[in-house]
């Protein structure tokens, strides 16, 4: 099995700077979701169905933009007031960049969007209970990083936050701002970081020394260490998904597997589990280019939060 770095970018460009012998491309969160269940992963990234924003996902999304920006100001000015000053002003952006986020509330429901800001704000507060920001000086944010596994599978995704050491060693740093239960979701969480850990050693040859999920609601660290031994393992699982995925897509066969985090997902009305048929499989012609996979960003409240 070999691997080969392809570009670590902020851009989304891997795809076509790829080698030529690479035919697919695979991000976490589409893993993720073959993993969690095939058909969820067929809806997502092969009918490429819709899935309205929800009051919850666009609370993640603008948390993370907020923390993404605090690091643009220097480092004594990133204190939770600051951290507060950018959340509507971050909200505005979003909005105007994604229209229907401004379907989440009715028009004019000016208590509706209050709250809403509100509670970023806190989940914010929940940020610096446990980091302090000021002491941080991160390496990456919001960064494509990608790299080629077994010669022709380009896996990658947008991590939070990198953090480089003086003495070279990596921390992954992901923010979770869901409400849901972490116990139904910490093993999908550990899946991601684990994706870009591998990443990150074909590329730059270390391992990342920590691998953190913030839990801000609950203002909570998790760390992992992982080893080399490990991500052999994970790379041979990521390929082995992979081949799974290009099975089911040949036979057209992506069966649901219920489980808590069928309560997360958009498609019950769809899903056999419950009571509803998939629409016909796309023909050929309409599938989706392999090599354009979703970006890595939560596609629904919960199950990425
Ligand atoms: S409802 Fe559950 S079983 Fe059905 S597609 Fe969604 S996650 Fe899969």
């Amino acid at each position: 099995m070999t691997a080969e770095s392809v570009i670590d970018t902020q851009g989304d460009q891997t795809a076509a700077q790829a080698p030529a012998t690479v035919r697919a491309s695979l991000s976490p969160s589409r893993a993720a979701d073959f993993k969690t269940c095939p058909l969820l992963y067929r809806f997502r990234s092969i009918d490429r169905l819709p899935e309205r924003p929800t009051v919850e996902q666009a609370r993640g999304t603008l948390v993370h933009a907020v923390l993404e920006r605090l690091f643009d100001l220097p480092a004594p000015a990133r204190t939770p007031e600051s951290a507060g000053d950018l959340v509507a002003p971050q909200w505005d952006r979003l909005v105007t960049e994604e229209p229907e986020l401004s379907t989440l509330f009715a028009d004019g429901d000016a208590a509706g969007v209050d709250g809403f800001l509100r509670s970023a704000a806190a989940l914010l507060e929940g940020y610096f209970a446990v980091e302090d920001p000021r002491r941080l000086e991160p390496a990456e944010r919001e960064a494509l990083i990608s790299a080629v596994v077994d010669d022709e599978l380009l896996i990658r995704g947008y991590l939070d936050r990198l953090d480089v050491a003086p003495d070279g060693a990596l921390r992954v740093v992901d923010y979770k701002t869901g409400g849901a239960p972490r116990e139904a979701f910490e093993a999908r969480a550990l899946f991601q970081l684990k994706f870009y850990a591998l990443v990150l050693w074909r590329t730059r040859g270390v391992v990342p020394r920590v691998l953190r999920l913030l839990y801000l609601k609950d203002a909570e660290v998790c760390d992992y260490a992982p080893d080399a031994e490990e991500l052999v393992r994970f790379e041979r699982t990521v390929v082995a998904l992979w081949r799974a995925i290009e099975q089911a897509t040949a036979r057209q066969d992506f069966r649901p597997r219920p489980s808590r985090l069928c309560d997360w997902c958009s498609h019950q009305s769809r899903c056999p589990s419950f009571g509803g048929t998939p629409p016909p499989f796309p023909v050929a012609a309409a599938a989706p280019d392999p090599l354009v996979d979703a970006r890595s960003r939560p596609a629904t409240p919960g199950a990425d939060e």
